[in-house]
């Protein structure tokens, strides 16, 4: 299959040498608590349902999470709080995300990353970012046939997912809708390209600066994806 293949291809990159360096670095010397653990140690692709309806996109594999399990969200606290929300509204058949063989299954959508290897501090240079986003185009246009709404889990995701439905045929208003938790844009094609409108909604991403702070509550993050799952027919 295509996706399959685009994985495969995916996980012998090496393009972006300063994260190379870190990914391996991290799974050199992990963190002390996960010292018994093989560690994935390369680019993390997108998974879950191969014909989703929803997208649901982050930012990058957490160095000790996604970078160490193989897969995005899995192992870390953000994906706790994701998988959780997931789970309450049936779209994930349980509530953690702990390893790769662990039995979640996500139903109806996808999870995907704009930079699919650890970045220090987590936060990948422009050029990084850049280089990456081809493989972010081909996943999802890969799943286009199916996708009707997407979420985006903090202002990074909302823009690069601007930028992936743009290159993919969408007409995206200028200026670019702003990001904000709950914010909605609904995306038709471009004169002349045949793809189904797709809703965005925007959400603070899970991490535990804003789930600490309160920032993020359970019933926020529920919110949006009750919407964007209804939206999408799920
Ligand atoms: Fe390749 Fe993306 Fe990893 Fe860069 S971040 S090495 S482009 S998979």
């Amino acid at each position: 299959r295509d996706l399959d293949e685009l994985v495969a291809r995916q996980s012998v990159c090496r393009a972006c040498p300063r994260l190379v360096a870190w990914r391996e670095q991290v799974a050199r010397e992990p963190r002390r608590a996960f010292a018994e653990e093989p560690y994935w140690g390369r680019p993390v692709p997108g998974w879950g349902d191969p014909a989703p309806r929803l997208l649901v996109v982050g930012l990058a594999p957490a160095a000790n999470g996604g970078n160490r399990t193989g897969r995005i969200f899995t192992g870390d606290r953000s994906g706790d709080w994701l998988f959780a929300s997931l789970h309450r509204l049936g779209l994930a058949r349980t509530r953690t995300s702990v390893h790769a063989g662990d039995g979640q299954r996500l139903l109806g959508l996808r999870v995907v990353a704009p930079v699919r290897c650890a970045p220090p501090a987590n936060k990948p240079v422009p050029t990084e970012r850049d280089t990456c986003f081809p493989w972010l185009v081909r996943e999802w246009e890969l799943c286009s046939s199916t996708v009707r709404a997407a979420v985006a889990l903090g202002s990074y995701a909302w823009d690069s997912t601007l930028r992936t439905l743009a290159a993919l045929g969408y007409a995206v208003p200028r200026p670019r809708p702003k990001f904000g938790h709950g914010a909605e844009v609904v995306l038709a094609a471009r004169e002349g390209r045949e793809l189904p409108e797709i809703l965005l909604v925007g959400s603070y991403h899970p991490s535990q600066q804003n789930t600490f702070t309160g920032k993020l509550t359970e019933s926020m993050l529920d919110a949006v994806f009750a919407r964007a799952a209804s939206y999408a027919g799920l």
